[in-house]
């Protein structure tokens, strides 16, 4: 006997809908983990017994681009000056005392962080695979594991970005170094034991790894895959139609390491290696030449930009506008996790383009709300996901309008209000999948996600 899933309904003050944008009395139903009606102009009283969502409600956030032990270094970095570079150092130190159990305990705090911040789903660039001094572990996904698992208990969906990590940087004269010190937690040798290693995950031919989870793949970067050692990755995501992430031209540095090694540009390389397409999403994007923008554009991979971590690396700020023209869809990502917070990293896109060009308006508040949304699920495999529309995956995040940031709001441009103003700190409730996961605030799952992410960082710090 099986039994029909179970029915909610909400109403809704005010909610973003694809399309139309923001309207009043939105009565949203669901059946099991679906939307299955969604209609606008509903009075309250026609609607009783659905829960009440004051503020505005948008579809599920998506976090596109997160390392979840990063969260640890948040704070320490900001101590003296430093550099991308010396940054990476302290990185590397956590990633050092980190094992499957202390990896768990952190990354459910972290995801915990999220889901107060109002991310349903999270893509995790995953490379920290084995144990130090890369001996595996007997069960040679017990990170990736562990990752899975702190998702289920924070209560949103992850992309595993399983990532293969081959090499320790390019030499001045452009040749792949090899691992060394704490990068031989990454490594797996070559891209035909990283492909061995990710199908012992076992995804489905959908490549789900669960209810809650899908398979993605990842290419650190072209410091870290050769070219030679690309097809098979991407070889790997054509089996699943799977995603495929990368880090791109980040930093000056890279570019011209890159041009040593290979006579063309970070963009180029992968372009010829088949890994720009529909299903691809380079990272952060930040210092590209117009062919370059061109060869994104033109295959349709999408741009993950993080600005909060891109300022407090100094990166620099990626051609967005140029990108979205040409054709990239965009999404956003918490990166390092300096903050969690995807209002100021989809107002990020827009605000650095004003800095960098003088001029206000490049992208639209509904621009900016679809990154953070359908297109971040989008880029996540998760099609289907980040709207508030029939047949979608029932996701809702309501952001308070009462609060000190946004009192004043008014219906009329809610949106710009929220897209602008809000902080993760004004999100109200959040649902995954039909459930409550955030309620007044609150995690219904991890009891006291600060004491959670206090204990974990010590335990990593020492
Ligand atoms: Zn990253």
């Amino acid at each position: 006997m099986t039994s029909s899933p179970a029915v909610r309904s909400w109403h809704a003050a005010l909610a973003w809908l694809l399309g139309p944008g923001v309207q009043r009395d939105v009565l949203i139903e669901a059946a099991g983990d679906r939307f299955t009606t969604v209609r606008a102009g509903v009075p309250p009283a026609a609607a009783p017994g659905a829960v009440r969502l004051q503020g505005l409600t948008l579809p599920g956030l998506a976090n596109a681009h997160s390392h979840a032990f990063h969260r640890a270094l948040r704070g320490i970095t900001q101590a003296g000056q430093g550099t991308f570079w010396t940054w990476r150092e302290r990185m590397y130190q956590v990633a050092e005392g980190l094992d499957p159990d202390s990896y768990l305990a952190l990354a459910r705090a972290v995801y915990a962080e999220m889901s107060l911040a109002g991310v349903t789903c999270v893509g995790e660039f995953h490379y920290l695979h084995h144990g130090p001094g890369g001996v595996q572990y007997a069960d040679p996904n017990a990170m990736g594991r562990a990752l899975l698992r702190a998702a289920a208990q924070a209560g949103l969906r992850i992309t595993l970005l399983d990532t293969c990590y081959l090499a320790g940087g390019l030499s001045s004269e452009g040749r792949p170094e090899p691992l060394s010190g704490p990068q031989l937690r990454f490594g797996d040798g070559d891209a035909r034991h990283w492909a061995d290693r990710v199908e012992a995950l076992a995804p489905d031919p959908h490549g789900m790894l669960g209810p809650h989870a899908r398979a993605g793949a990842a290419i650190h970067s072209v410091r870290a895959v050769p070219p030679g050692q690309m097809h098979p990755v991407v070889a790997w995501t054509q089996r699943y139609g799977a995603p495929l992430h990368a880090h791109l031209s980040e930093q000056r540095a890279e570019n011209e390491a890159c041009r040593a090694a290979y006579g063309a540009s970070p963009a180029a390389v992968l372009y010829q290696a088949g890994v720009l397409g529909p299903r691809s999403t380079m990272v952060h994007a930040t210092h590209l030449t117009p062919s370059d923008v061109e060869l994104l554009g033109g295959s349709r991979a999408c741009a993950c930009f993080c600005p909060t971590t891109e300022a407090d690396l100094a990166d620099g700020i990626g051609p967005a506008r140029a990108l979205a023209s040409a054709g990239s869809p965009l999404s956003v990502g918490s990166d390092s996790h300096a903050v969690v917070d995807l209002f100021a990293e989809a107002r990020g896109i827009e605000l650095t383009q004003r800095l960098a060009t003088g001029q206000r308006g490049q992208f639209s508040a509904d621009d900016l709300a679809r990154a953070a949304t359908v297109a971040g699920h989008a880029c996540l495999g998760w099609a289907g996901a980040g709207e508030i529309a029939p047949g979608a995956l029932a996701d809702l995040v309501t952001v308070a309008l009462d609060t000190p940031r946004l009192a004043g709001a008014t219906e009329a441009t809610a949106l710009e209000s929220v897209v602008f103003a809000a902080t993760a700190a004004d999100v109200r409730s959040v649902v995954v999948g039909g459930r409550d996961v955030v309620r007044d605030g609150r995690h219904l799952l991890v009891d006291d996600v600060p004491a959670a992410l206090s204990a974990a960082i010590r335990g990593v710090l020492g």
